[in-house]
């Protein structure tokens, strides 16, 4: 998902109340459209003492889309950031010693999984540029249509597949992959598989580009026409 500005400033209360205990004012927050960097925590330097900042704002990225958790995850760090920043907290570096005691302390008491880098799956894609989707579109034995929307991964793909291919209600299915936005919002399955149903019409019209697939040995090709 792509965050706007209200979900960030949301998260970013209810996780002043269950982790930092309220004690954060809400600093000013933007989006950028930084390549570089997913977010930062700006301070400025307040005469001689290095130690003593004030934030400036915290900015996110709005060319990332990401998993609801992976944004949870950033807008802490961030937090971590800026508590640090606004009670003049001495550390050893950026990421010194008391950043990562809190992150550790952080991800182990509230399962998060904060880390000093984001390393973005393959499926994290900008969205200045298209995504590229690999769609299931799915025929039931009653003539409705669904489609799934998986990520490149190939075992995922191969049991799907499968599991299609030896279900009774299922009598049809194709896997397409394609640019279209239209498929921006169909949720990629993850971890739980998701069929969405979708009217046949509509998903001709939004399909008429794509490349159909096929699997081969274990992979998946571009469908002999
Ligand atoms: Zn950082």
């Amino acid at each position: 998902m792509k965050a706007d500005l209200d979900y960030i400033a949301r998260r970013f209360q209810f996780f002043n109340d269950k982790i930092f205990g309220g004690c954060l004012t809400v600093p000013p927050m933007r989006f950028s459209h930084s390549r570089r960097g997913i977010a930062a925590c700006r301070v400025q330097r307040q005469g001689a003492d290095a130690d003593h900042c004030d934030v400036k704002e915290l900015t996110f990225s709005d060319l990332y889309d990401l998993p609801p958790e992976v944004w949870d995850d950033i807008i802490v760090h961030e937090m971590i950031h800026y508590f640090i920043a606004s009670f003049a907290l001495h550390d050893t570096a950026p990421h010194g010693e008391l950043f990562k005691g809190f992150m550790r302390s952080i991800n182990a008491k509230f399962g998060m999984h904060i880390s000093v880098r984001y390393k973005l799956s393959s499926d994290d894609k900008y969205v200045g540029r298209n995504k590229v989707h690999i769609i299931f579109v799915i025929t039931a034995t009653d003539g409705s249509t669904y489609v799934m929307s998986l990520p490149r991964k190939i075992d995922m793909i191969v049991a799907l597949s499968h599991h299609l291919a030896t279900d009774a209600r299922f009598v049809r299915y194709e896997i397409f992959v394609t640019a279209n936005t239209f498929f921006d919002n169909i949720p990629v399955c993850r971890k739980r598989l998701r069929m969405v149903p979708m009217a046949a019409d509509a998903l001709a019209t939004n399909l008429a580009d794509a490349i159909p697939m096929t699997l081969r040995d274990g992979k998946l090709v571009r469908k002999a026409l």
